[in-house]
């Protein structure tokens, strides 16, 4: 079982959207893990091996115990039922409690594919005449969609401070996609956006402007449909001052 599963169109998207949560819940003692549905083979940068090198890397990083890649083809993420199938497949056999999803409205169409891939996968999963063949039924707890490019205005914020330094190292393990740094030396690849300057700035930036609104140094933003219960009001407040 896999308390904690993040789902992503591509290696890499959960470690910059959300890497320090997952951080979190592994130091935590939970089972944490990633479903990357594409191997981002349509990357301006980099090649199919040094991405998978530097997933490996990133794997270790944040101490995952699970890791799988669907090898669906990037830039053509279907809604197909082959596809709900196996991502159905993958939530019956790891069985989380919390699902980290891509951020529905993005810049990115494959993160908004795969968005709407994992709500109904997650939510067919836990329907039993639903695909019987792809395992018993198990519908996660809690979808929480993590914040990708676009802003989004969050439903909650966690405190990534105490891991946010290996967060950051989980990105960076990314050499590839990154201005300057590549792994073929050649430094006249075509920019892209993560390769543009300052790209790790904003990260730290927007990690630090949520952070700030609850209290923290750095935050990681997370918007749900869904109502989110507790059952102590207390464990909410994060803030040091109103
Ligand atoms: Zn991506």
């Amino acid at each position: 079982m896999i308390e904690l599963l993040a789902i992503a169109a591509h290696p890499d998207d959960v470690e910059i959207g959300c890497a320090g949560t997952m951080l979190l819940a592994k130091r935590d003692g939970k089972r944490t893990g990633i479903v990357d549905l594409t191997r981002g083979e349509l990357s301006t940068r980099g090649t199919l091996e040094s991405r998978a090198r530097e997933t490996e890397a990133a794997t270790k990083i944040l101490g995952l115990d699970y890791r799988t890649n669907l090898g669906m083809p990037d830039g053509n993420i279907e809604l197909s039922q082959e596809n709900i199938a196996r991502l159905i497949t993958e939530i019956r056999k790891t069985r989380p409690t919390i699902v980290l999803a891509p951020s529905r409205e993005e810049r990115h169409p494959d993160h908004e594919a795969a968005a709407e891939l994992a709500h109904r996968a997650c939510f067919y999963a836990g329907l039993e005449k639903y695909s019987p063949e792809c395992g018993e039924p198990h519908r996660p707890l809690l979808i929480l969609n993590y914040m990708q490019t676009y802003a989004i205005e969050p439903r909650i914020i966690v405190d990534v401070t105490s891991v946010f330094e290996d967060r950051m190292r989980a990105v960076e393990a990314y050499s590839s996609q990154f201005s300057g740094s590549n792994n073929s030396g050649d430094q006249s690849q075509r920019e892209t956006f993560l390769s543009q300057e300052g790209f790790f700035d904003w990260l730290r930036a927007r990690a630090s402007a949520n952070g700030l609104r609850i209290g923290a140094k750095y935050g990681e933003a997370f918007w749900g449909p869904e109502p989110l219960g507790t059952k102590d009001l207390f464990s909410l407040v994060t803030k040091t001052i109103a």
